[in-house]
């Protein structure tokens, strides 16, 4: 008897569906702006179904953990989603790797997030769309696809968390949205994306992450059923201390200063974020610019902030959220935004 030849084991990738535009049910093919209202959406089996060409990429096993717009995202739902992405890698080491859609508009806080709990090398990448199924020239089946195909790709694990949109791949840590409507919105500042999920259906890299991330990190999320309140000051000319001061009055276990260039902001704006520090709430300065450091000034240290590097505001915000899950050091918390 002959045997027949065996199928090629395609790599198994799982498929998270979160909502956002890529799944959006627009009233019409132009409706490119209101497509939100109704709230309607296609489920992720749905939005798998327009991509039969998925399944000569992978064994593609897809599950809905929520179906919103990412407005709606909150730090409740990256537990969940940590813990089920952690989830599955623990039940199965068949699985290549994961992929999540995601709204736009908080998809880099999700990734970050996920970059820094997610306990395990293989890939897990996240991809959204600017315009919905629903709409022209949509941007949700290519960036669906090529989704799967970076979360299948074994080249793609060990760099943390990635995401990749308009063919695009680019890290968590660096990563924002940069424009409000465009296709290639997504950035990662002066520093470049890592590589692309290009037309000739290749994977290719060209960088890597370099600070710690996944499994490599000492943050642990499983079993926990919220996260330490954090929000963000935004300085301006002539800022006063009001919302620095109702932040403190309001309960923040930290605060995130998104300060002006190299992270200074008006004198009184710096008089109350003191004043939060000497009460014990930890301050990071961040910079609003969108590019480069903030560094360890003799004003910055001496008053007891902590910069924030070259983190953009709301990813210092995700990280300081996670550092005080396990202390309330300064030089610790420190160290933790200069390591990730
Ligand atoms: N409103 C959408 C969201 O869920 C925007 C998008 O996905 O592009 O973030």
């Amino acid at each position: 008897m002959v045997s027949s030849p065996q199928a090629p084991v395609k790599p198994r990738v799982y498929l998270i569906g979160t909502g956002g535009s890529i799944s959006f049910i627009g009233d019409h093919r132009t409706d490119y702006v209101n497509y939100s209202y109704h709230n309607r959406h296609l489920t992720i089996e749905q939005m798998l179904e327009r991509v039969p060409e998925a399944a000569a990429i992978a064994e593609v096993r897809p599950e809905q953990l929520l179906n919103v717009g990412s407005a709606s995202v909150t730090p409740a739902h990256w537990l969940e989603l940590a813990r089920r992405v952690n989830d599955i890698f623990a039940q199965d080491p068949q699985a290549a790797g994961i992929a999540v859609t995601h709204g736009t508009a908080t998809l880099e806080e999700t990734a970050y997030f996920l970059n820094l709990t997610v306990k395990d090398h293989r890939p897990v990448v996240i991809t959204g769309a600017m315009r919905p199924p629903t709409g022209l020239g949509t941007d949700s089946d290519v960036n669906l696809l090529d989704c799967l195909r970076v979360a299948a790709a074994p080249q793609s694990a060990g760099r943390g968390v990635l995401t990749v949109l308009n063919n695009e791949i680019q890290g968590a840590r660096d990563v924002t949205k940069s424009n409000s409507y465009r296709l290639e919105t997504f950035r990662s500042g002066e520093l470049g994306c890592l590589g692309y999920a290009d037309s000739d259906e290749q994977v290719v890299f060209y960088r890597t992450p370099t600070r710690t991330h996944t499994l490599d990190t000492e943050f642990a999320v499983d079993e926990l059923t919220e996260l330490p309140r954090v929000d963000i000051a935004y300085a301006y000319a002539g800022a006063d201390g009001l919302v620095v001061n109702a932040l403190v009055e309001g309960g923040a276990a930290g605060i995130v200063a998104a300060g002006l260039g190299g992270g200074g902001s008006s004198p009184e704006f710096m008089t109350a974020l003191r004043a939060a520090q000497r009460r014990g709430v930890p301050v990071a300065v961040a910079t609003q610019t969108g590019n480069g450091r903030v560094m360890r000034s003799r004003r910055f240290v001496e008053d007891g902030y902590i910069a924030a590097d070259n983190l953009a505001p709301k990813k210092a915000r995700i990280l300081l959220m996670l550092a005080l899950t396990r202390t309330k050091d300064p030089a610790e918390l420190q160290r933790m935004m200069l390591e990730y």
